[in-house]
């Protein structure tokens, strides 16, 4: 069986990457790593569904035995990405996404280099305020520290393989899908089908 594609997926606070996950992942091609973190459950989250919630201690023993494919501190808390169900979930043939922020994107770009890298823009600073305010859920001066936490991330856009823009949901997913489907057939991959094409040459 093929391997499945690591695929880093990151985008701002507000960028609506969470709807695009949840679209992404209706096809069973797709498995949504979950993360480990050590900041506190929010209000409808569940361990184990949306993160593993760890203590600060528990999670660096995980560091220190090399659990993690990659972690970082973001907010004062640790965000890491536990290694064997990646693996695991890789060798099963599925693409694994992992959504995680811009340092821990940098370091899985230098530990596999044949992970793939999708940056998620929204349409403007000034759309993004907008959506942020719309949703309600912070007061606004932690808003506009978002806006500016968001400004210094899409700078690392450039290092990304990939840029999307999601305006409207429907265009944004139908990206990334094409995004999957040219990737699947580079050069690079299709050893094996020329080598099985020219068997009866
Ligand atoms: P939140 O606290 O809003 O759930 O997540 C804060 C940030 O942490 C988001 O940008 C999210 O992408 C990032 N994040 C979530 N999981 C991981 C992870 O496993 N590793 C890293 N490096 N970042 C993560």
């Amino acid at each position: 069986m093929n391997k499945g594609r690591l695929i880093v997926f990151s985008a701002p606070s507000g960028c609506g990457k969470g709807t695009m996950l949840e679209e992404i992942c209706k096809d069973d091609k797709f498995s949504c790593s979950i993360s480990a973190t050590t900041r506190a459950p929010r209000v409808g989250e569940v361990d184990g569904v949306n993160y593993h919630f760890l203590t600060r201690e528990a999670f660096e023993k995980l560091i220190a035995e090399d659990g993690m494919l990659e972690y970082a501190q973001y907010c004062e808390n640790y965000y890491g990405t536990p290694l064997k169900p990646v693996n695991d979930m890789l060798d099963a043939g599925k693409n694994v996404i992992l959504e995680i922020e811009v340092q821990g994107a940098m370091k899985v770009k230098a530990l596999r280099p044949d992970a793939l890298l999708i940056f998620v823009l929204p349409p403007s600073i000034a759309e993004l305020r907008r959506r942020l305010l719309k949703r309600g859920t912070e007061e606004l001066d932690v808003i506009e520290k978002r806006v500016s936490q968001a400004a210094r991330e899409i700078d690392e856009a450039v290092n990304y393989d990939y840029v999307i823009v999601n305006d409207a949901l429907e265009d944004a997913v139908a990206d990334f899908k094409a995004v999957i489907k040219a990737e699947s057939l580079k050069t690079e991959f299709a050893a094996e089908q020329i080598h099985e094409v020219k068997k009866n040459a």
